[in-house]
């Protein structure tokens, strides 16, 4: 899938340490994806956590909401904001069931967010493995030092949201 990215982009289909706690996440965005999916949306789903809490959740929701910004992850760092009453996630993780696109992307960059736990990569348009890898680069000095990405946690279950749709 990645032969064609040229040698800059690295292989980030292969997880690394995860804990219970990344899986237990995990577990709970695909409870989330499949919500989004029975609404008719696309199946993602997004949780924000620091320090072991839960700050917040996302559904995936542009076509129920006709919001083409209401992605999962955007969602979930929206309720993480109101939650905590700030802009700044500094140190929290995000865990979504699809790789972050661009828009998602430069939201967890602006916010600090620390550490980005990925099940399905989206070499389209994903802010880790596309041709744009915004969540990795690091001259974008304005908004701190990338997060740590971690790709491939439940990736078989994270796919087979995507079936029979
Ligand atoms: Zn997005």
């Amino acid at each position: 899938m990645n032969a064609d990215k040229g040698p800059d982009i690295p292989d980030l289909s292969i997880p690394a340490s995860v804990t219970e706690a990344d899986l237990r996440h995990m577990r709970k965005c695909i409870e989330l994806a499949l919500r989004a999916r029975a609404s008719g949306d696309y199946p993602v789903g997004a949780l924000v956590t620091r320090d072991g809490h839960v700050l917040g959740s996302g559904i995936e929701s542009t076509h129920r909401l006709l919001d083409v910004a209401a992605h999962a992850e955007i969602e979930a760092l929206r309720s993480a904001c109101r939650g905590t009453g700030t802009l700044d996630l500094t140190g929290a993780t995000i865990y979504t069931t699809v790789e972050p696109c661009y828009l998602c992307s430069f939201a967890i960059r602006q916010l600090g967010i620390a550490r980005v736990v990925i099940g399905r990569p989206y070499p389209q348009a994903g802010g880790a493995s596309s041709h744009h890898p915004i969540l990795r680069d690091s001259g974008l000095t304005c908004w701190g030092p990338p997060p740590v990405i971690v790709t491939g946690v439940l990736l078989e279950e994270c796919n087979a949201l995507f079936d029979s749709r």
